[in-house]
């Protein structure tokens, strides 16, 4: 299959070359100079699509979705798909599905979950929205891309995935780090907490699978100095998501909304830019009550 590839960054360059790596022709394009192995670099966006069948996007936000959306979907041909796996807003996801259905495309919006390291590994998984008959036309490159594929529903519904299960981790790392330094003050031991709270009610995955408190746990971020991982800023670009859609939708989110304020705070004005979610633990250590 002709496959076009555009926004090959940290997320699209592996995802891009793991299609050429399973045999599909892929023509790829980015604003920045780059090259990767088996994949042909167009000159723009409207080039790279010209006869393919799928189009990928990996872009990052949805102000930029919508400006490559205009330029390339009056190049793609009659019944290709265009499968955004940008996290962007649900508005800007519905608007380009829109767009692509007026058009005579398909498109299914199929943010990401995994990071990098499943990018490189072919191990995302994909919360895909859009009709059936686009799903079924992008399920084989998920299964290349990733290893799971969940259909969430139609347009925006991928996107609305996502940003809730992420507000749900920001929510929990932030809750989990809090405990830890409340543990600490109250004299105790980490890994007896980490013991008890990965086996008792208050388990979740930035417990159990990312936890906060070096030389605790599986191995995670917090065991290498808190380099990402996760960044902190994508967690917060992540939340305000969360926040602009509750916003359009009239939905209560309030801890949502404590958890946007607090990691905004981390990012933009106690050092979080470049480090690991959950360096919210050693914030919040160095605290007192406010
Ligand atoms: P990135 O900044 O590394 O890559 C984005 C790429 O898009 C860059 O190479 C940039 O040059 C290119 N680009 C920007 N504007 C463009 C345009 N108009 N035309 C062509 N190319 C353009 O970001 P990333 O880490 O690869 O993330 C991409 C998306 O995936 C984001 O929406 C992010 O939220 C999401 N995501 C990232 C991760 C992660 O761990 N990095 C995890 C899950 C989801």
């Amino acid at each position: 299959m002709k496959i076009a590839f555009i926004g090959l960054g940290n997320m699209g360059a592996p995802m891009a070359a793991n299609l050429a790596a399973a045999g599909h022709e892929v023509v790829g394009h980015d604003m920045a100079d780059i090259s990767i192995d088996g994949v042909t670099i167009a000159a723009s966006g409207a080039q790279a699509v010209s006869g393919a069948e799928a189009v990928i996007t990996m872009l990052p936000n949805g102000k930029i979705l919508r400006t490559v959306a205009n330029e390339v979907i009056p190049a793609m041909q009659g019944g290709a798909v265009l499968i955004d796996c940008s996290t962007v807003d649900v508005d800007s996801a519905r608007a380009v599905a829109q767009q692509a259905t007026d058009a005579g495309l398909l498109s299914v919006d199929a943010p990401v979950s995994g990071g990098i390291g499943g990018a490189a590994a072919g191990t995302l998984t994909f919360m895909a929205g859009g009709s059936d008959t686009a799903f079924a036309k992008a399920a084989p490159l998920f299964e290349i891309m990733g290893q799971k594929a969940v259909h969430c529903g139609e347009a925006g519904a991928g996107q609305a995935a996502k940003i809730c299960n992420n507000m749900i981790l920001g929510v929990t790392m932030i809750a989990t780090c809090e405990a830890f330094a409340l543990a600490d003050k109250l004299g105790l031991d980490r890994q007896k907490m980490f013991d008890v709270v990965s086996t008792s009610s208050g388990y979740s995955w930035a417990m159990n699978a990312y936890c906060p408190a070096p030389g605790v746990g599986p191995e995670s971020p917090s065991d290498n100095d808190y380099t990402p991982g996760f960044a902190a800023e994508l967690m917060l670009k992540d939340l305000r998501l969360s926040q602009q859609a509750a916003e359009s939708a009239d939905a209560d989110t309030p801890m949502g909304k404590i958890a946007t304020k607090l990691y905004e705070q981390f990012v933009e004005h106690e050092n979080g830019l470049g480090r690991d979610f959950s360096a919210m633990l050693p914030r919040f250590e160095k605290r007192g009550r406010s």
